[in-house]
């Protein structure tokens, strides 16, 4: 039987830094991912949320092997791929994408749109000439751009144009994972409407499974299936999206979702402002790292990591109190 797990991270991290410095001590090292342990089911939306620097950017580089993990194991099809290298490494990246925030930085300026499209079937030395050419004009086509747009420029388009081809990139080697890395966030509302309708098209048609990366926590309800929440570098609830937002456990998932609009107006929703900045990942608090800021810390907060807690089935919080804690 298959196993509905296509991609798995157990005890992932990722530290920048830490290592001796010519004069002086040893820096201690910028935990920006701190023991992610993650499965994502096959076809499904997984969303990762949390204030920008909380590390769900870089889960997402780590997990399509842009980044190397520090520790921690990635499993891909049933393949470990972590400590991937040469030829092994690029048959896997195949199969695995990626989309970018900014789709104006992430598109080389002085490259023709075709050739951008197809760097990765160049590199792969997948297709030449007319295969070459047929298979980009495939790509424009299933993103909705003419075939015309091969010839030309990137400034010649409109940012939603833009991530259009940053996804045509993205899907050219048949991906079976993808990761959006806030995909939407930098176009206008109208135009994410658009390019998420694109994504969920081609979802269908291709059979892809998706890493959704956002901080906006109304599009990631539209969106994704399940949803991880993310606390300095740590998964701090993972739920259904709808048990998420009918049933937040954590006291940081409540918070984000108070600062959603409801647009049932009859209905009333107590805003909870957090207090304070994010701690510096370079020294966590001790005990449950958002005990600093948490409106429901106890005394016991500050001094023990709390549990991971199964609230329902497929919800887990990370809360001594989570199955206590009331919906704010
Ligand atoms: Fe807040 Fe304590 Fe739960 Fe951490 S363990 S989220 S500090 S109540």
């Amino acid at each position: 039987m298959t196993d509905p797990v296509l991609l798995r991270a157990e005890g992932l991290t990722h530290h920048f830094g830490g290592h001796r410095t010519l004069f002086g001590p040893r820096k201690p090292p910028l935990r920006a991912v701190d023991g992610v342990d993650l499965e994502v089911m096959r076809g499904e939306t997984l969303g990762i949320v949390g204030e920008s620097g909380c590390g769900k950017s870089t889960v997402g580089r780590l997990l399509v092997r842009l980044l190397e993990a520090t520790s921690g194991r990635i499993t891909f099809d049933g393949q470990e791929i972590t400590n991937l290298s040469g030829h092994a490494l690029r048959h896997v990246r195949r199969q695995l994408g990626m989309v970018f925030q900014d789709p104006f930085a992430s598109l080389d300026g002085r490259m023709r749109v075709g050739d951008i499209i197809a760097e990765p079937l160049d590199i792969h030395a997948v297709a030449r000439g007319a295969e070459r050419a047929r298979r980009v004009a495939e790509l424009l086509e299933l993103v909705g751009l003419p075939a015309s747009a091969a010839e030309r420029l990137p400034h010649e388009f409109s940012g939603g144009q833009r991530q259009r081809i940053g996804i045509a990139r993205a899907i050219c080697l048949q991906p079976r994972f993808v990761v959006l890395d806030e995909a939407v966030s930098a176009l206008d509302v109208s135009i994410q409407a658009q390019v998420l309708q694109l994504l969920a098209e081609l979802q269908q048609r291709l059979g892809l499974t998706y890493l959704f990366i956002t901080h906006n926590m109304a599009v990631v309800h539209n969106v994704a299936d399940r949803i991880a929440v993310m606390y300095l570098g740590r998964v701090v609830e993972l739920a259904p999206a709808e048990e998420l937002f009918r049933n937040p456990r954590h006291p940081y998932t409540q918070a984000l979702l108070s600062a959603v609009p409801v647009p049932d107006p009859a209905r009333k929703q107590r805003r909870v402002v957090l207090r304070g900045d994010v701690p510096s990942p370079l020294a966590p608090p001790p005990g449950c790292h958002f005990h600093t800021r948490c409106p429901r810390a106890g005394a016991i907060c500050a001094q023990v990591e709390p549990p991971t807690v199964t609230t329902a089935p497929g919800h887990v919080a990370v809360c001594h109190f989570a199955t206590q804690a009331a919906a704010a």
